[in-house]
């Protein structure tokens, strides 16, 4: 059982985080990245290990096929174990993507150098972590991994206690 408390004012928010097949492949690496979700205050409302099939990489990159680097993209998707979280938080939509950094790695090392994908990504492609970039995609995304979880009644059953200031996982 995972054992996270927090308190919080604003919104409650959901957001779908992977851990890319490249850092899964890494157990200090994983390590590091699930000790970075608990500092940052998220709790863990589902985690999963995953491996995908191509054709799974295919339709959950679909609105990037044709792009030059979407062939790459579906097969290392497919390639390996990634783990998958939904996290909760405020604003956990824009403090996860924050915390990754830009998508290329190269460019993340400029502008962002201690975010996940400087530290830790090899190359564009294999940049360590997705997360969700809209509430929208979210949903979307959060169902993609977790068919059996509804977003809407988990708020509003644990709403609630985030609001009084304490959500125990
Ligand atoms: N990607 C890539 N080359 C690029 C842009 C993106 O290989 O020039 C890959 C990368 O793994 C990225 C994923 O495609 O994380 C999805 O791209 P998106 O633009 O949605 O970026 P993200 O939301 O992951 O930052």
């Amino acid at each position: 059982m995972l054992l996270t408390a927090c308190r919080l004012s604003k919104a409650l928010q959901l957001t779908l985080a992977v851990i890319k097949p490249d850092a899964v492949a890494h157990p200090l690496m994983l390590e590091a990245l699930h000790q970075i979700i608990l500092d940052n205050q998220f709790v863990i409302v589902r985690r999963k290990d995953v491996v995908w099939r191509r054709q799974e990489s295919e339709k959950f990159y679909a609105e990037h096929s044709g792009r030059f680097f979407y062939q790459r993209l579906v097969e290392y998707m497919s390639s390996g174990p990634m783990r998958a979280y939904i996290l909760a938080r405020e604003d956990a939509i824009g403090h996860w993507r924050e915390l990754m950094g830009p998508t290329k790695v190269f460019r993340a090392r400029y502008t962002s150098p201690t975010s996940l994908r400087a530290q830790f990504g090899l190359t564009d492609t294999r940049n360590t972590t997705h997360g969700s970039d809209s509430v929208e995609s979210a949903r979307r995304e959060m169902t993609f991994f977790f068919p059996d979880f509804r977003p809407e009644e988990w708020m509003e059953r644990e709403e609630p206690s985030f609001r009084s200031g304490r959500m125990l996982y």
